[in-house]
């Protein structure tokens, strides 16, 4: 079976930009809703999936994934994986990129405050539910990109650093409508080191 990553915090130390019944329900419903659905399909149909990485069944969709159930393994497939990367993007205590970060953004965007920009243009900008994303293509360059539903930038070969989940439910009970008071909030609470790690291991 696959599985979905542990909750790298506790939901209620997150409080400052998340409150605790959306920490819970996103997390124990919606995430695990994705993952129960991706499982129970796989299982009934192809279990012989299960021995390998998620992540390699969806980018290889087309070639292991029998055609009648691509569609529910992709769309949960990639809610689970867009999920995991959710919550490792986020920090329970205020965070500033390192001067190493710093460099990265200066060079693909100018400084934080147009990066932060353009991360807030796209999650306002996506029409219904979607992700923003951080993303770093082969020649090592940085852009900013936003997806329908639980469409991910790697099926488009370029990989994800970080990810801001933008669905409502991510944000609907103390935020409602305003979901660029949630991108504000969420952005002073980013886990910078692993996004720089995850920029490390992929540009070798
Ligand atoms: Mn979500």
């Amino acid at each position: 079976m696959f599985s979905k990553i542990d909750l790298p915090f506790k939901p209620e130390d997150v409080s400052e930009f998340m409150d605790t019944e959306t920490v819970n329900i996103h997390y124990n419903k919606h995430h695990q809703g994705y993952l129960d659905k991706l499982n129970i399909t796989v299982l009934e149909n192809q279990p012989e999936l299960f021995q390998y990485d998620l992540l390699e069944v969806l980018t290889r969709l087309p070639s292991m994934v029998r055609p009648e159930i691509q569609m529910a393994v992709y769309n949960n497939g990639f809610q689970v994986v867009n999920h995991n990367m959710f919550w490792e993007s986020l920090s329970p205590n205020e965070s500033y990129p390192s001067i190493e970060m710093m460099n990265l953004i200066v060079k693909y965007f100018g400084n934080l405050d147009i990066f932060f920009t353009q991360i807030t243009e796209k999650a306002m900008g996506q029409f219904g539910s979607g992700w923003v994303f951080l993303t770093v293509d082969n020649s090592g360059r940085l852009s900013v990109e936003s997806t329908s539903n639980g469409d991910n930038p790697i099926m488009l070969g370029r990989t994800p650093m970080l990810t801001i989940d933008i669905w409502e439910h991510a944000y609907y009970l103390r935020y409602q409508n305003r979901r660029n008071e949630f991108i504000a909030q969420v952005l002073k609470f980013l886990n910078w080191e692993r996004v720089l790690e995850i920029y490390k291991s992929t540009i070798k």
